[in-house]
């Protein structure tokens, strides 16, 4: 069956071909590390992930990598500013060194929790120095860079294509562009490939510019090639990347090696609070430990990102979170209530569900459709053999369903010192102390606990952080 995906490139929805019968190279833009991430950034390395296990339940080996930025990415992602990594440093008192480790830490951990397969390759920029000088002398011998006092920088009226990805015009940039801050530029949508760095910079290495350290976009280009060849299957990232960064990815890489860089590219939509995006620099983001405060496990988080396609913008608020976690929870309730019942279980069924879940993904991952078949499923079948096919939809939905036995032991353990608080609540809601029954919530939640009202009384279900714990 056809996988057909919306190629930013062309605009168009296409039948996706890779340039090897069945060898995926895939590059994903990482993170940055100078801060924690938060559920915006979270939302779109889901849908990487998604569109990973998809191509792989197609039959096709994939190699995915993911870069580290950890030097060069500048607080505008239109080159201006100082370095994220030593804003984060300044912030902490610390090395840029001791930032990027301590926050790549934690965000693959994150990964972990939220059930993203670790890539194949991550790989760092500071490792990578070699290679980005490379590409910056190649991209001078072809006519493509030129030096200025404060570094080297790309020459974009050189390159005819300029602007494909985001189809703006050349033209419309220069009348469009914002007060220009470096008058040596040729050109206002010119960007740097190297800087020189003052004597003073904490991160700088030996260049034939002297000393000084990459930018941001030249790390990309020269990752992917150094991984996955010249010309690559699938790059991929959020939308906010397509007008500067993917752009310049073009650039660079297609001066450099005047060939096509990627052959198809796909963006995923923000994740937005009160219908603007959600963003480390507008303070309306959370992070996956603001969830968990509030009884949100990380994969009922995963959950809701299926909720939505991926090229739609999807609204967070409490109230569809909350939602999506009972959604995750009954999910999992029920198939285990369905799994210990007598064998239902009939082939043809088992071929349409199959064949229609096989269509949703491959139709642009549409994940929403791919959830309500799962449900189908769930209505329609029972029994041991049913479970597997549960199991192989799950290989796409990465929802650790076959993990369900651990997770229904941890959810259910309930250390004595909850369960007393559970008495005391039941107890206090009925002589109907009600705020004294919403302390006892409150502090049940605070310790990773969730209380539930039912008509039976106090339900008590922990949080899931990880399901490998
Ligand atoms: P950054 O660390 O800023 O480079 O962002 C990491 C990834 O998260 C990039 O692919 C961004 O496009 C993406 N991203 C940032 N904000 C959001 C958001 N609100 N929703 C979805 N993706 C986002
Ligand atoms: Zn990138």
């Amino acid at each position: 069956m056809s996988l057909k995906f919306f190629n930013t490139l062309t605009r168009k929805r296409e039948e996706f071909v890779p340039l090897r019968e069945d060898w995926v190279g895939m590059y994903t833009c990482g993170p940055t590390v100078y801060d924690y991430a938060h559920i915006g950034n979270f939302r779109t390395y889901i849908f990487e992930d998604i569109l990973r296990r998809v191509l792989e339940y197609n039959g096709y080996q994939v190699k995915h990598v993911m870069n580290v930025t950890d030097v060069g990415h500048l607080t505008s992602d239109a080159d201006e500013g100082e370095d994220k990594m030593l804003e984060g440093a300044k912030r902490e008192k610390k090395t840029p060194w001791e930032i990027a480790e301590y926050y790549s830490k934690d965000f693959f951990e994150n990964l972990l929790r939220l059930n993203i397969l670790k890539p194949h390759i991550i790989c760092k920029a500071t490792e990578h120095i070699p290679e980005m000088i490379d590409l910056v002398q190649r991209l001078f011998e072809r006519g493509y860079a030129y030096e200025i006092s404060d570094g080297i920088y790309f020459d974009v009226s050189k390159l005819r294509k300029f602007g494909q990805l985001s189809g703006q015009i050349l033209e419309e940039q220069e009348a469009g562009a914002r007060i220009e801050v470096n008058p040596e530029k040729k050109h206002p949508a010119d960007f740097a490939l190297w800087r020189k760095a003052s004597p003073n910079h904490i991160m700088q290495w030996d260049s034939p510019w002297g000393k000084g350290f990459p930018g941001w976009h030249i790390e990309c280009s020269a990752m992917n090639m150094k991984y996955l060849g010249e010309t690559i299957d699938i790059h991929c990232g959020g939308v906010d990347h397509i007008p500067i960064h993917h752009e310049n990815e073009i650039a660079q890489s297609e001066g450099a090696t005047g060939k096509q860089f990627v052959r198809y590219w796909l963006h995923g939509q923000f994740l937005q609070v009160d219908g603007g995006k959600m963003a480390k620099s507008l303070g309306n983001f959370y992070r996956l430990q603001d969830l968990e405060a509030k009884g949100i496990e990380p994969l009922a988080f995963r959950y809701f990102c299926l909720t939505g396609q991926y090229r739609t913008p999807l609204n967070f608020t409490w109230e569809s979170i909350r939602s999506a976690r009972n959604g995750l929870w009954n999910l999992r309730e029920e198939i285990l209530r369905r799994r210990r019942e007598t064998e239902d279980f009939d082939k043809s069924e088992v071929e349409r569900l199959q064949k229609n879940f096989l269509e949703a993904i491959n139709d642009d991952l549409n994940m929403p459709q791919a959830l309500s078949i799962v449900w189908e499923a769930i209505k329609v079948l029972s029994g041991k053999t049913w479970w597997k096919l549960i199991l192989q939809f799950d290989r796409v939905l990465g929802l650790g369903l076959d993990k369900l036995d651990e997770i229904e032991k941890e959810m259910t353990t309930i250390p004595p010192k909850i369960e007393e608080l559970r008495i005391k609540r039941d107890e206090a809601r009925k002589k109907k102390e009600w705020k004294t029954a919403d302390e006892l919530r409150k502090k049940a939640e605070e310790q990773g606990y969730l209380f539930e009202d039912t008509p039976e009384g106090t339900k008590v279900k922990k949080i899931v952080k990880s399901i490998d714990n």
